[in-house]
């Protein structure tokens, strides 16, 4: 195989995409209709789930929750019957979850946030093994976060789940690995786009200082000084499924541009 195969998915890929209509999902989907995968995307958003379907009408749609679990059993009932399997699971849902000082924050937005940053992943997971272990090219890549290996203070349930990531990751790679699985995380920095304004907008209003000062605060921390595209993290994705990651598990990798501290 020559090296520019090496480094593309091969077509016909069968790809599920969770949260898939928007942000950093949306230009993974984007990325594996650019090869040719067959591509199934799910997110709890219906209107965004539409809309992508109007710009990509080869795309397959299911509105689910990923942190219910009747809706994630009937998710992966529909991407077997759709796709006729399951190549590659792109575990990519999750929300920001609560700015707070600990004593400060709700149990229930504590719950909340872990119930879909880590048992969501939990959920998918485990009805997606099968299909995965069938596959000749079976590949999880669960998304996490920086905030996964580094701590993020005032944020602390959603670098919990986080990290919880990357233990189910290193975890399931050795349980699955002798099936062929692969199993990888990827740690996306401070990525451009709407979420990362409504954080940057919370942490100012919490610490009393205007947006472009806290934005300037985010960058300095980034050895690169730029944000994070989504499509970089597409292009790791993207390698990660291809058979130039054919040899690459258990593994946490920083797509952050170098982020020392967030
Ligand atoms: P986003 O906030 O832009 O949301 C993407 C999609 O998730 C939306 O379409 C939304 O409808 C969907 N969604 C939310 N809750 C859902 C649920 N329970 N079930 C199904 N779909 C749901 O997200 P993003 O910024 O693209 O982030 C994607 C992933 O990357 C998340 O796991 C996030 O924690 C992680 N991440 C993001 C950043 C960043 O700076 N944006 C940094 C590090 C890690």
């Amino acid at each position: 195989m020559n090296m520019i195969k090496r480094l593309s998915p091969r077509p016909g890929l069968r790809v599920l995409v969770t949260a898939g209509a928007s942000g950093i999902g949306a230009a993974i989907a984007r990325g594996f209709l650019e090869a040719e995968a067959k591509v199934l995307i799910c997110d709890i958003d219906d209107g965004a789930l539409q809309c992508f379907a109007r710009h990509h009408p080869e795309v397959a749609v299911v509105k689910a929750d990923i942190s219910d679990e009747a809706q994630v059993d009937a998710l992966l009932e529909k991407t077997a019957r759709k796709l006729g399997g399951l190549d590659v699971l792109i575990n990519n849902a999750g929300i920001a979850g609560p700015t707070g000082a600990i004593d400060e924050l709700s149990v229930e937005d504590i719950r909340r946030t872990l119930d879909i940053d880590l048992m969501g992943q939990f959920l998918v997971v485990r009805r997606a093994a099968p299909l995965l272990r069938a596959s000749e090219a079976g590949s999880i890549i669960n998304v996490s976060s920086v905030a996964g290996r580094l701590g993020y203070a005032l944020r602390t349930p959603y670098s919990a789940a986080k990290w919880g990531i990357v233990g189910l990751t290193q975890s399931l790679a050795k349980e699955m690995g002798p099936d062929g699985v692969r199993v990888n995380a990827i740690l996306p920095g401070v990525v451009r786009g709407a979420r990362i304004e409504s954080v940057i907008r919370d942490r100012a209003a919490a610490s009393g200082v205007a947006y472009e000062e806290m934005e300037a605060q985010y960058l300095s921390n980034i050895s690169l000084r730029r944000m994070v595209e989504p499509e970089d993290v597409a292009a790791m994705a993207l390698f990660l499924a291809s058979p130039g990651g054919a040899n690459i598990s258990g593994q946490a990798i920083s797509v952050c541009g170098n982020v020392e501290n967030i």
